[in-house]
């Protein structure tokens, strides 16, 4: 019996042996093609096509590119992209003073802010006081400013890594989380501080592939997301090596097809995404519908109100959430959504805080600790931090308590109300007085973006005009579309916006140049396949200008 036992067992490993390539060749081919299915699933078989002929249009391109010809030309036209790059970016001139190296003995304050006189007279730069910003400068209010100067210089050495060192700073961040998770209506839930939207936005995107890699065991992570999302979910998803669905939104309404959204969701699956409000146009995503999916299919559900931040919160109080005749209604975003797993709220927008501050909420703190990092044997100490940065400026979170204390409840509900009023003016006047553009969707928020209507009128040859005038909107693609996120210092500035527009694009019919910044910038993106191509390597030219001193 023993003996032929052992026989079986020799025979059959031996056939395994033998056909070990072949076994391994079935695995891997099925293994591939069940990815490929999921793929096609979740895109279909037109956008899988179209990024199959996108791909091979690259490789064309790549290939036309060796031969000296086509190089010789491309490296002309990136040479001229260079300078006019760096005429805009770098000071030029024999006269200009370049600090490359320590200087021998240290200078004293006078000669520091004389030198940091000097090199803002360089290059002429946009007064974002006069409101002509779209978005950057939030508040921009000298009061505010002083309680952020004020607070910062008194924990100006402070660093949160620290607690014990500075208990102060600790307690305000604590309260800072605490707030935000009271104004998004889950005082029981968890959070911490980061640097910024797309830090919180990294962070809840490995804090949910961690959970799914221990609670569900996916190795292969997925997410879902409306094309409206910022592109920081991308970022965050490259970071991590995660697979993203990229699905497109309703040309009318901005929101994305669930449908779509659905199919998409499969066993790998471990979030899917949501704005209230979006960047490119502020419209909000269905979040409830959103939940709903993600219940059912036990994934996690972020909400991105990085922008929506301290105004969304606030609408319902402003009597503002019912929208007018139907349009600019606001629907259920925060965590009193059953199946919101996290929400980002970047205080550096609408919460008026120091540049360098966001807040990440999550449901509870089970899912909070999947975001901590912890190295319980590293050789310098046990080492546990929270999010990515281990050293933290303590100052910028002393001035955040700062700013919060000072606007307080009725002080963001005040500005919430001047700001989204500003947005629907700014809305209701284009749809009733321009009809040569259109809205895009029925933005709820401080965010409104318009687009053409017609194919005579270039929507970025109207921003090109707009710029000469000094505004400096968002260029928008798919469709092409400008966007004003209103601030608090938009809100004076309203008629003159208007009035600009009403005259831009009357220039722009009048005599289309079909030239301009954001038409050769953003013109070029996705109307062929060269576009993101080139218009990638233009882009990372810039961010190398950005280090010529
Ligand atoms: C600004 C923004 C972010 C990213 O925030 P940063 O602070 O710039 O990193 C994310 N989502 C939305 C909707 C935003 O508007």
């Amino acid at each position: 019996m023993n003996v032929q036992r052992t026989q079986k067992a020799l025979q059959l490993s031996r056939f395994l042996y033998d056909h070990a390539k072949t076994i391994l060749f079935v695995y891997v081919v099925l293994n591939n093609s069940r990815k490929a299915q999921r793929h096609v699933r979740a895109r279909g078989l037109l956008t899988t096509f179209r990024e199959l002929y996108i791909w091979l249009a690259n490789r064309v391109i790549g290939l036309a590119l060796r031969f000296p010809a086509a190089r010789q030309k491309v490296e002309t036209e990136m040479e001229k992209a260079r300078i006019e790059i760096e005429g805009k970016l770098v000071p030029q001139g024999a006269d200009v003073v370049r600090h490359l190296s320590l200087p021998p003995a240290g200078q004293g304050i006078e000669w520091i802010l004389k030198e940091m006189d000097t090199m803002d007279g360089y290059i002429k730069s946009p007064n974002y006081k006069l409101g002509k910003l779209s978005g950057a400068v939030y508040h921009g209010g000298d009061d505010m400013e002083k309680i952020i100067v004020t607070a910062y210089q008194r924990y100006c050495v402070s660093n949160p890594l620290h607690p014990d060192v500075f208990p102060a700073v600790r307690k305000m961040e604590a309260e800072i989380v605490a707030m935000c998770l009271r104004m998004y209506n889950h005082p029981t839930g968890a959070g911490t501080m980061t640097s910024g939207g797309t830090e919180s936005i990294i962070m809840s995107v490995k804090t949910h592939r961690d959970w799914a890699r221990a609670v569900k065991g996916i190795t292969e992570p997925e997410i879902v997301l409306p094309a409206s999302a910022h592109a920081a979910f991308d970022k965050g998803a490259q970071y991590l090596g995660i697979k993203v669905h990229t699905i497109p939104v309703d040309p009318h309404t901005r929101k994305a097809d669930m449908k779509r959204i659905k199919r998409a969701i499969n066993s790998n699956t471990i979030m899917l995404v949501g704005s209230a409000v979006n960047f490119p146009d502020g419209n909000q995503d269905d979040i409830v519908a959103l939940a709903e999916l993600a219940r059912k299919y036990k994934t996690g559900l972020h909400v991105d109100c990085c922008l929506g931040s301290f105004v969304m919160p606030f609408l319902e109080a402003a009597g503002l959430s019912n929208g007018e005749n139907g349009k600019y209604k606001l629907e259920p975003f925060d965590f009193r959504v059953p199946g919101v797993t996290a929400i980002s709220c970047d205080t550096h927008k609408y919460g008026f805080a120091p540049k360098g501050t966001s807040v990440i909420m999550y449901r509870d703190s089970a899912l909070r600790q999947y975001q901590y990092y912890v190295n319980p044997s590293w050789t310098g100490g046990v080492y546990a931090s929270p999010s990515l940065s281990g050293s933290r400026p303590g100052a910028l979170i002393a001035g955040t308590w700062a700013v919060m204390q000072y606007m307080g409840h009725q002080g963001y509900l005040d500005s919430c109300k001047e700001i989204v009023t500003c947005a629907r003016t700014i809305a209701n006047d284009i749809a009733a007085t321009i009809p040569e553009l259109q809205i895009l969707g029925s933005p709820p928020g401080p965010v409104v973006a318009f687009s053409s209507r017609s194919e005579d009128l270039n929507i970025l040859e109207v921003g090109d005009i707009m710029s000469k005038r000094g505004w400096h909107l968002n260029a928008l693609s798919q469709p092409a579309a400008l966007h004003i996120a209103c601030t608090r210092l938009t809100v004076n500035a309203v008629d003159t916006f208007l009035a600009d527009l009403k005259d831009s694009v009357k220039e722009a019919k009048a005599a289309p140049s079909g030239k301009g910044t954001m038409v050769t910038l953003y013109g070029l993106g996705n109307s062929s396949a060269v576009g993101p191509e080139m218009v990638g390597r233009v882009a990372t030219m810039f961010i190398d200008t950005l280090y010529k001193a």
